[in-house]
């Protein structure tokens, strides 16, 4: 337990120079975050092209043709969750090689071990070194014909995902959030009470560097956790602005073998929108907080729509309170671009447009729609939506033009950005952009 009071104050953030990884921009081509896998990529910046995510042996080889020798995909394994499979063509059939975890290296043959999947990629592309053949040409994941249902063909509207699938890694090394200045060390952080559970494991409050900070914890150890998990901070590290709860960093600790991680943020004392609307509900919730919480999520989210980054899980369980009551938008665990994050099964029905339901179309549109939802929650103090109907039914309403009515008490413009948000056509919903300035205006015009 180290306490580093040098800053002290509420000042934890100008310490490094901190570089953004990847930042999820429409930037064609660069190699500022160049970790390892970059270099063992040969310059593709990291791309793994090969990686096909969560798809089944029999669409591997369906894919898989003709069947040249050395053409090789690798998937996430549907037997083996966490695990994954390397498929590979040889006379004229495919060979699918278990890729396992031991010890958070990934091997193949229980001899050689990696840290990457690309660099388990590389080594077999030099050497077949026991398998049927050495690797050649990579079957490229957004090359396979565009009708054939795939976990990574998300037809969207936004080009954010594309960017982001491409220039994503499976394994982040952990040497790119090193370079990038990102990694805390642990003894710098006090860990105290626990304030909230994750899907991931246990949320406590830490103090680092006089500042109390949240502490989120990586507790499954499967590289499929682990990646999701460092998606998230990899998409935090390249996204600043007040009203997204900002990053601090990561701890990384390596202990008999295994990594042990945390993402330190920043703390946010008030809780969650979500459980603040209900345990103050409409006595002590005033209207002028009600259009703050509402501008401020706007404000992130029109801030994310700039990116170009999709949310995915807007709701008001993932904005956050701070001490002053300024509302952040969190939990960018689902603005991950991988298949296995997009998990149908997963979605937050009630807050999810049904495009993005039905077809995976994932939009800042998309968001513009649970954004709505998170209106209809903060105007009814935190109630369920679609209070009257069944979870397995609300698509069918939805799809009918069903639309919530204004809960009571919400002011005539809001109640319109609402059933804005819930066009069933996306290109009929406003921006954030829009959405901000109405909200804007409506605020000035009636101060509370
Ligand atoms: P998950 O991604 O698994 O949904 P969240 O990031 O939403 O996890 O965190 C779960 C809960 O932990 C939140 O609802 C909140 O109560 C608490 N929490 C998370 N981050 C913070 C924070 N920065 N400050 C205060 N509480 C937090
Ligand atoms: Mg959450």
């Amino acid at each position: 337990m180290t306490l580093d009071n040098q800053l002290g104050g509420q000042n934890t953030t100008t310490t490094t120079q901190r570089r953004a990884i990847d930042p999820p921009l429409p930037v064609p081509e660069k190699n500022a975050a160049g970790g390892n896998e970059r270099k063992v990529m040969g310059g593709q910046s990291g791309q793994m092209p090969w990686f096909h995510g969560k798809i089944s042996r029999e669409l591997a080889e369906k894919l898989l043709t003709p069947r040249k020798d050395g053409l090789f995909l690798v998937r996430e394994s549907t037997n083996f969750p966490g695990d994954f499979t390397l498929c590979v063509c040889f006379d004229s059939r495919v060979e699918h090689y278990r890729i396992i975890l031991q010890d958070n290296r990934i091997t193949i043959d229980e001899e050689e071990y990696f840290d990457t999947l690309a660099s388990l990629v590389l080594h077999y592309q030099r050497d077949a070194d026991g398998l049927c053949t050495a690797l050649g040409e990579p079957l490229p994941a957004r090359k396979t014909s565009s009708d054939t249902p795939h976990p990574h063909q998300h037809t969207t509207n936004n080009c954010s995902e594309s960017q982001l699938s491409s220039q994503d890694s499976f394994l982040i090394d952990k040497s790119v959030f090193e370079e990038a200045g990102w990694v805390i060390n642990g003894d710098d952080i006090t860990l105290q009470e626990k304030i909230g559970k994750g899907e991931f494991g246990d949320v406590r409050l830490g103090v680092y560097k006089g500042s109390q900070v949240a502490v989120k914890e990586l507790l499954k150890d499967t590289i499929g956790a682990a990646h999701k998990f460092l998606t998230e901070a990899k998409v935090m590290t390249s996204l600043q602005h007040e009203n997204l709860v900002r990053l601090l960093g990561l701890v990384i600790e390596e202990k008999n073998g295994r990594n042990k991680i945390f993402l330190v943020t920043e703390y946010m004392s008030k809780g969650s929108l979500l459980e603040y609307l209900r345990s103050r509900g409409r006595q002590y919730v005033t209207k002028k907080d009600q259009i703050g919480f509402a501008y401020d999520t706007c404000c992130g989210m029109a801030y994310l729509e700039s990116k170009h980054v999709v949310h995915r899980d807007l709701a008001a369980r993932n904005v956050l309170l701070s001490e002053e009551g300024q509302a952040k938008v969190a939990d960018f665990g689902l603005a991950s671009p991988d298949g296995a994050a997009i998990d149908s099964g997963k979605l937050p029905i009630k807050w999810t447009a049904p495009e993005a339901l039905r077809h995976s179309q994932f939009s800042n549109k998309s968001d513009m729609w649970s954004f709505g939802v998170l209106l209809w929650e903060i105007y009814s103090f935190g109630r369920v939506p679609y209070p009257r109907i069944p979870l397995g039914e609300v698509v069918k309403h939805v799809e009918k033009g069903y639309q919530m009515e204004s809960p009571e008490g919400c002011p005539p413009p809001v109640y319109t950005i609402m059933k804005e948000a819930w066009e069933l056509d996306p290109t009929s919903r406003p921006t954030f952009k829009q959405a901000k300035e109405n909200l804007n205006n409506f605020r000035l015009q009636n101060p509370q």
